[in-house]
């Protein structure tokens, strides 16, 4: 049974905003989802369609193994908004109480679970002061720590990392890979496409309200990685002859230090090492490369603007 499952999702605002064309996505259970995409692209839409909180203009498809929608079902996923606002008046220990009582987690229960909460997210010192004095990025703690208290099977974090400083994005980093060891899944929508790169099993990537590709980064990257050999010295024409003779039409790029033949087997590079030891060249490193996450959103939004929607092109830029 899949976290979340997916099929031809729209949604179109006013009659005339089209969000969604057409969304196809799978989230596995027990996997970090990262759904990435530019401004704009429908990211908060759809997790706002599959928590109800607006309606799909079409919508088919299960969230833990249950119609979109299910109100059971709700009860069991935990959910950061974007741009949440707590009122300034609760403490932080109430927020994280009232929010579970609307999803009807016991009494007993939410206090000893907000206590727990608190602690993981590093905010026990502030639980009892007022969430109006809370920076942003406390306010985004006290909003994961929310997020879990019902115990929830799926977590939709929306930019959980808006606004937090770098240690407070590595700690909540932490923090979800602990949801996951714990069992959850984790859907999470971000912008910040080197944090998704290290935390996230599998992303899918959004652009103009369609999902466009997605999958693990391996598989997003396949045919694309490759090894980057590099020398002491600076390779010479003659290295760059010999190391196209043992390559068999792999793609072979050169720089001054560094060659990279454009394969994910790593056999295929060792008669390369070994030609250019039996030269004497002295080789500093053999490195795996790949893509970044960064690499593969700006070509996928590039791809999409080449496909005849100008627009896409120039929000994309930006992610
Ligand atoms: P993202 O989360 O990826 O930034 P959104 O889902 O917020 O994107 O927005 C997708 C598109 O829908 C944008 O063009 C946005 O302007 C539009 N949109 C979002 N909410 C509304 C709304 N309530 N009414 C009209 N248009 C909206």
């Amino acid at each position: 049974m899949s976290a979340i499952q997916l099929t031809g999702v729209e949604k179109v605002y006013k009659g005339r905003v089209h969000a969604l064309r057409g969304v196809d996505l799978t989230v596995h259970p027990g996997e970090i989802f990262g759904l990435l995409g530019p401004n704009g692209a429908g990211k908060s839409t759809l997790v706002k369609i599959l928590m109800t909180v607006i309606r799909p203009t079409k919508c088919q498809g299960t969230v833990l193994g249950n119609p979109v929608g299910d109100r059971q079902t709700l009860a069991r996923i935990g959910y950061l908004p974007e741009h949440h606002r707590f009122p300034g008046y609760l403490k932080g220990r109430q927020v994280l109480e009232f929010f579970a009582a609307m999803s009807g987690v016991p009494r007993q229960t939410r206090r000893k679970r907000s206590s727990q909460l608190l602690e993981l997210v590093g905010m026990s010192e502030w639980a009892d002061k007022k969430v109006g004095g809370y920076s942003k990025g406390m306010r985004q703690r006290v909003g994961i720590a929310q997020a879990l208290m019902n115990n929830p099977d799926l977590v939709l974090l929306d930019e959980p990392t808006d606004g937090v400083d770098p240690v407070g994005r590595r700690e909540i980093r932490t923090i979800l890979a602990r949801m996951k060891d714990e069992g959850r899944a984790v859907f999470l929508n971000s912008h910040l496409l080197s944090e998704l790169e290290m935390v996230c099993d599998r992303v899918a990537i959004m652009v103009q309200g369609k999902v466009l590709r997605q999958g693990t980064i391996e598989e997003l990257t396949e045919g694309k990685r490759g090894y980057a050999i590099s020398g002491a010295e600076p390779f010479t024409e003659e290295h760059h002859t010999l190391i196209r003779s043992v390559t068999d039409g792999l793609e072979v790029t050169f720089e001054s230090h560094r060659t990279t033949v454009l394969t994910s087997d790593p056999a295929r590079i060792q008669p390369v090492i070994d030609a250019l030891r039996a030269r004497g060249v002295v080789l500093a490193a053999v490195n795996p490369m790949r893509p970044t996450l960064e690499d593969l959103f700006m070509e996928t939004v590039a791809s999409d603007a080449s496909h005849g929607r100008p627009g896409a092109a120039r929000k994309g830029v930006r992610p």
